[in-house]
């Protein structure tokens, strides 16, 4: 495990070989490669630097454990760090014991948020959870088309009421429906613009005002790499987010977007999608995510 991280540390464990302790002065050539590391993750640099600070505090004074080579004993600090700042476990979804549950998406245009709605509306039909979705995004017709379209192909109702109505008066009347046909979970799709703006801040609020969702989903392109972290405080400081879904890690981005989103919202992730297909969505395990920025 780790081979990319423990063959760049290759020259940096010398230092660390016959030592008895792991010492500031001993480790800061391998923490250095780990920040190369998540650095070539795309973890956001100001991330970095938090994390790297926590693991030489960290490392700082462990007594090398006998039989255990200092270089594997570092790396296994490394990570559980990284583990351990990701949440864990898996954390899962909301689920309200007076339906519905009313979860509301978030996220920039393009980032996979209309098809991750679907994914996650499947995904909980899967689980026996009856689902409608509501298409809220007026700005772009083919939106509300995408997701009626997908709601054919999973066998979900989608509320839409087309692009002339008040998106906020379109997720309103969405939830009442929902809870009038004792629907379990109700998914509400958002505008999403290409950059962030005020306009589409304040609906977004409206909206979460209006519905007050049990569940504020922020969707993050992985590939969007060191913005994520931007993404992420805009959204959370002016909406509140609950969590997050990381798209399109079947590319081949490290994912070091998970950490970022995770370090600064204090929020986890709570899917990842790994594919353009419907069925392509995968709960998140912060130990799999930390062997993939690992390398
Ligand atoms: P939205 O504008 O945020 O609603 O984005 P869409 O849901 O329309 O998705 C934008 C594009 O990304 C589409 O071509 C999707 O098929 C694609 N996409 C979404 N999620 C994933 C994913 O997990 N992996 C890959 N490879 N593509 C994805």
């Amino acid at each position: 495990m780790f081979d990319a991280l423990a063959d760049r540390l290759d020259s940096a464990w010398k230092k660390l070989r016959g030592q008895d302790k792991i010492t500031q002065s001993n480790i800061q050539e391998a923490l250095r490669e780990v920040r190369r590391a998540l650095l070539e993750a795309d973890v956001n640099l100001q991330v970095v630097k938090d994390f790297i600070t926590e693991v030489e505090t960290k490392a700082q004074g462990a007594e090398v454990i006998a039989g255990v080579k200092p270089d594997q004993q570092f790396i296994k600090i490394v990570y559980e760090e990284l583990v351990q700042v990701m949440g864990e476990t898996n954390i899962p979804l909301a689920h309200v014991e007076q339906p519905p549950t009313i979860v509301l998406m978030a996220g920039l245009q393009g980032t996979g948020k209309t098809t991750a709605t679907a994914k996650l509306a499947l995904h909980l039909r899967k689980l026996e959870r009856s689902c409608m979705m509501v298409a809220t995004d007026v700005y772009r017709p083919a939106a509300i088309d995408q997701l009626v379209t997908l709601g054919k192909q999973i066998d979900v109702p989608v509320f839409e009421m087309g692009s002339d109505a008040d998106p906020v008066e379109i997720a309103r009347q969405g939830v009442e429906r929902a809870k009038a046909e004792g629907v379990d979970t109700v998914i509400i799709d958002t505008a999403g613009r290409l950059q962030i703006d005020q306009d589409m801040m304040a609906e977004l609020a409206q909206i979460k005002e209006t519905v007050q969702p049990h569940e504020v989903l922020l969707v993050v392109d992985a590939m969007t790499g060191q913005e994520a972290a931007n993404l992420t405080r805009t959204f959370h400081d002016e909406i509140g987010i609950t969590g997050a879904i990381l798209t399109k890690l079947d590319g081949d981005s490290r994912g070091g977007a998970a950490l970022s989103v995770r370090q600064i919202s204090g929020q986890p992730i709570k899917f990842v999608g790994v594919g353009e297909k419907v069925e392509a969505l995968q709960p998140f395990y912060p130990d799999r995510m930390a062997s993939r920025i690992l390398g």
